[in-house]
């Protein structure tokens, strides 16, 4: 993953971006480097979780969070949920620098802020990493399900990907029934694979790519009438619609000209290369586009039930109302000719706002 360094200041890159908090923590016994970047607490705690990365330099891992907890407080809000947005960087080789010790000292950072910050499972980090985790803060959810957790959020986050496919066809064809419809699913990871499985029950034709011959063969196993597809050539395969589940950016000016379908519904994060250009690029060409960080909100979904005690039937019904929020969103970016990325974060914006206000007049 490349993440790109910024040359400005903390300070005016926080305010530029609306943080509220950034704490730096490092500890020279166990070689910890991690920032804790809250964004936003108006609606509740930030919550969001922690990454491990060989970042190029410190700035590059300060940008990387500042984007990653700005964005975690958009999914929340536009949910929602009452959580406010957060995120942690370890800076590190996820390989060879972790340690109980280190894991530890982060969580005693973590505990340090007393739960403005909640954190979670991200990339690099491991079940056990967050066990040690929280041995020393109660402030982490994602926990395993025989520690009282959620365990994986994959499911609950391919439920509401699903939702927000559905209702994406009942905008583009007046009908949310995906039987026969040809669905290209980009990445047979985790999400992927329980997408997969919602698509084919429901009778549509499934297609998939991966890199990883193994990843295709945990999905054709299951549904040996899934297509194998190149993952090299997703833009000249024929589809109605696509769905990204492996990475960011897949939608660009080189991409989108060329794909062949009507809808794009995935669960990556960040799937718009430009979020100003690549929203409205879609628009023109007629493709509707159900917003990633709307869509792929089960995972939080998920979280957030563990703060109120783990019922995986009320993360399941609550990712259902997943399919509503998308379609308010589409109406309203039809309406006003708006990408649909854009209305769903003036609703987000939109709500921390009312609510801000309340909490003021209380
Ligand atoms: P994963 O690592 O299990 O799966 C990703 C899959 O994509 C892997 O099988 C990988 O081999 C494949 N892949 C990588 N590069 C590819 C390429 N160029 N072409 C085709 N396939 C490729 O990850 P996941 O947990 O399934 O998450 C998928 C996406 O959804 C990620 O972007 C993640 O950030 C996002 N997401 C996941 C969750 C969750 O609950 N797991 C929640 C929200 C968002």
């Amino acid at each position: 993953m490349k993440v790109e360094s910024q040359t400005a200041l903390p300070l005016s890159q926080m305010e530029r971006m609306g943080h509220e908090q950034i704490v730096f923590c490092q500890d020279p016994y166990t070689g910890l480097k991690a920032i804790i970047g809250v964004h936003n607490t108006v609606l509740g705690p930030a919550l969001g979780g922690t990454r491990m990365w060989s970042y190029a330099d410190e700035s590059a891992a300060l940008t990387d969070v500042l984007r990653l907890s700005r964005g975690m407080t958009y999914k929340a809000a536009i949910s929602g949920l009452n959580l406010g947005g957060g995120k942690a960087v370890i800076i590190g080789d996820a390989r060879t620098l972790k340690s109980e010790a280190l894991m530890r000292r982060f969580g005693a950072f973590v505990d340090s802020l007393d739960g403005k910050y909640i954190t979670a499972e991200d990339v690099g980090m491991t079940t056990k990493d967050m066990e040690y985790i929280h041995m020393e803060t109660d402030h982490v959810v994602g926990i395993p399900e025989t520690l009282g957790g959620g365990g994986d959020p994959s499911p609950v986050t391919a439920y509401g990907v699903y939702m927000g496919m559905k209702a994406s066809a009942k905008k583009a064809y007046g009908s949310d029934d995906l039987s026969n419809k040809k669905v290209l699913v980009q990445g047979a990871g985790n999400v992927g694979g329980y997408l997969v499985d919602y698509l084919r029950e429901e009778g549509a034709k499934v297609m998939i790519a991966d890199i990883f011959e193994d990843k295709l063969k945990a999905v054709t196993d299951n549904h040996p009438t899934v297509q194998v597809v190149d993952p090299n050539n997703i833009e000249d395969i024929d589809m109605d619609i696509y769905a990204p589940c492996a990475l960011g950016a897949t939608l660009n000016d080189n991409t989108i000209p060329k794909l062949k379908c009507q809808i794009v519904a995935g669960a990556a994060n960040n799937q718009l290369a430009k979020e100003d250009v690549h929203g409205k690029m879609l628009m023109d060409r007629g493709i509707v586009y159900a917003p990633d960080f709307l869509i792929n909100a089960g995972g939080l979904i998920n979280c957030y039930s563990e703060l109120e005690g783990y019922n995986r039937d009320r993360a399941m019904q609550q990712s259902q109302g997943i399919y509503d929020t998308t379609m308010t969103v589409l109406n309203t970016s039809s309406e006003k000719s708006m990408p649909s990325q854009l209305i769903a974060t003036q609703m987000a914006e939109d709500r921390i706002n009312k609510m801000a206000e309340i909490h003021r007049s209380l």
